[in-house]
């Protein structure tokens, strides 16, 4: 057991504090980790808050983690001490049930979530608002050292979960791809669905991204409270990917789909959306789909693509003291696009 700083919340209702934690020493499978930097996710603030009603406390959130290895089991061989590496959402899974034979981890009925989940030992999981962690080398991710390491953080979860349904609905040249929402997924989607030579429509609520969605790649931007700007883009889409969690009209979204188009929703609402219109799905076959983040053979490639590619997220860099006042801006989505922790601000504290 190795003796950890960490930040927690300790109910839904306490801002997070200072907390240690255990980890273990690493198993024959298990990578051991100095963890550099963890961004801060919205499931993160969702899940402290418990609005998804399945929290457990103390909870250590952060699943956007980039480190170092500082220790690899008698097993472990495709990683070395001093390697720069990530892990996301997931930390293990049952390996053998048809999801994970798959590479689609993230959808076995066993999947060991980073935080707020229950370890294979029977231990509670904590996250990478902490010194280090520990993970089973399968869940391990390689790291370019090309690019900033702060900045890929959030590749492991915003990245992963706008890149997965873009390659699964095969989005690219010659389609016309619509992101909804401007923040930490959304952003991400546009640097994508550009990357993949689709034409970017953003969508937003705020006159005030609409210059940012430009340079961040998109090539137009609508403002999604105008009917008139909305009506312009009537069944024209191939593809939209809707990164709102908060509840709202999907309709409004369906009737751009050409025939054949899909809304895929990749955020979770603490309250239902209003029903669809049945019919806006019928008359042109459109469809509503849903995705959850990817595969660990997809993150990386994901992280592979982005080395290549020199894809990155847009961060704010935030030493973990400041956590707390980051929530609020995030609530307020004031932040491009993502907070990352600088985790030798915990070290030294
Ligand atoms: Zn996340
Ligand atoms: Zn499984």
């Amino acid at each position: 057991m190795t003796n950890t700083k960490a930040y927690a919340a300790f109910s839904h209702q306490s801002p997070l504090a200072p907390y240690a934690i255990d980890r273990r020493a690493p198993g024959a499978h298990d990578v051991q980790i100095e963890i550099l930097y963890c961004g801060v996710c919205h499931s993160d603030i969702h899940q402290v808050l418990n609005e998804w009603g399945n929290s457990h406390f103390p909870m250590v959130p952060g699943h956007e983690i980039v480190g170092r290895v500082t220790g690899i089991g008698s097993s472990v061989e495709s990683f070395k001490l001093g390697e720069l590496v990530g892990v996301g959402c997931m930390v293990n899974s049952c390996h053998h049930c048809p999801d994970c034979e798959d590479h689609q981890e993230q959808f076995c009925n066993q999947t060991v979530f980073t935080y707020n989940s229950i370890d294979v030992d029977g231990s509670p999981t904590y996250g990478g608002y902490s010194t280090q962690i520990v993970v089973n080398q399968d869940f391990v991710l390689h790291v370019s050292e090309k690019l900033d390491p702060a900045s890929v953080a959030p590749l492991l979860c915003a990245g992963i979960t706008t890149y997965s349904p873009l390659r699964h609905w095969r989005v690219g040249k010659g389609q016309k791809v619509g992101i909804v929402g401007l923040g930490g997924l959304g952003h991400m989607g546009v640097k994508f669905a550009r990357a993949f030579g689709a034409e970017v429509v953003l969508f937003t609520t705020s006159p005030s991204k609409v210059a940012d969605a430009k340079q961040l790649g998109a090539n137009s931007a609508v403002i999604s409270t105008d009917p008139e700007q909305m009506n312009q883009h009537l069944a024209s889409f191939d593809f939209i990917l809707d990164t709102v969690s908060a509840p709202h009209n999907l309709d409004a979204y369906t009737s751009l789909l050409k025939r054949d188009g899909t809304l895929c929703l990749v955020g979770v609402p603490d309250h239902p959306h209003p029903s669809p219109q049945v019919g806006n799905l019928i008359f042109k076959r459109r469809q509503i789909a849903g995705s959850l983040i990817g595969g660990i053979q997809e993150t990386q490639e994901m992280l592979d693509f982005c080395a290549e590619h020199n894809i990155t997220s847009d961060i704010e860099l935030i030493p973990i003291q400041k956590i707390n006042d980051a929530y609020e801006r995030v609530l307020k989505s004031d932040v491009k696009y993502r907070f990352v922790i600088d985790i030798a601000s915990l070290k030294s504290s």
